[in-house]
């Protein structure tokens, strides 16, 4: 899949690019991502990106026709692909693992970053097809929130991810199998590794124990019980067999008898 970040601060991008998933994707061939500098899509000797906004108060704007000019010479590149155009937004529905996975379909798509108090509103209502937050919380620049999304979905591409670090026990993964429906998993079991104890902290004994059936039982139950104190939201839609609803309900009346 190939992503065109559009910015004011490309250079922004060398560390991630230069290091880690990203850069092992692109040289691998699963993920082109190609930077574009906003102020080269204007037409003034200053390279003017941004002006005031109308009907005053604080800030600058980013002004709508270099954006609408760099989106679509991207466009006109390749005319039969279907671009997903996404600005980044703390207006935008929440990043998640779904949606994260859903991206990881798309062929190409366009990350327009924002900066000072936004981006003129007629590029969200008229050139993007999606506006995506990374939190309820304000950022200078959509730039980070950018790479946010790159290695949240580049890292679910087949192939990216080796067997070793593959995605599948990770938090919010769906488990194999599930419904279309499905769109989320339950919260990593915990891990440990050497020394066996530390600092008189000691590793569960089970994980010590060789018996596979039971570690598998155990790490089931961690998981289940560390997603129902902390997001039992997630909990109501991940598909729950016999023995993890046992397991839950004597979790539970365990809790209410203390
Ligand atoms: N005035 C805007 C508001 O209150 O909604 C905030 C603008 S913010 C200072 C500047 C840029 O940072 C935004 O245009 C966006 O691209 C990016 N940004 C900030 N917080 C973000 C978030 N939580 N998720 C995605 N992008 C964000």
């Amino acid at each position: 899949m190939k992503f065109d970040v559009i910015t004011i601060f490309p250079d922004f991008f060398a560390s991630i690019l230069e290091h880690g998933l990203l850069k092992r994707a692109m040289a691998s061939g699963h993920a082109e991502i190609e930077l574009h500098d906003l102020r080269e899509y204007t037409d003034d000797k200053h390279h003017t990106v941004d002006d005031r906004p109308f009907g005053g108060g604080p800030g600058m704007v980013f002004k709508p026709e270099p954006v609408f000019r760099a989106v679509e010479a991207i466009r006109s590149e390749a005319p039969e692909q279907n671009l997903r155009v996404i600005l980044l937004s703390p207006q935008g529905h929440l990043l998640t693992q779904a949606v994260a996975e859903d991206l990881s379909h798309a062929e190409r798509v366009v990350l327009i970053c924002g900066r000072y108090e936004g981006v003129d509103e007629r590029v969200a209502q008229n050139l993007v097809t999606d506006e995506i937050s990374i939190g309820d919380f304000v950022l200078s620049g959509g730039e980070l929130p950018a790479a946010v999304l790159m290695e949240s979905t580049v890292r679910l591409l087949p192939g990216v991810l080796g067997n070793e670090e593959s995605s599948e026990q990770d938090s919010f993964a769906v488990p194999a199998g599930a419904s279309a429906e499905v769109r989320h998993g339950l919260l990593d079991c915990p891990h440990y590794t050497r020394p066996a104890e530390f600092r008189d902290l000691k590793v569960p004994d089970v994980l010590l124990s060789g018996d596979h059936e039971k570690i598998r039982q155990w790490r089931r139950q961690r998981a289940l019980e560390k997603t129902w104190r902390r997001r039992p939201d997630l909990l109501a839609q991940v598909p729950l067999s016999e023995e993890d609803r046992s397991w839950l309900e004597s979790l539970k009346s365990a809790e209410e008898q203390r």
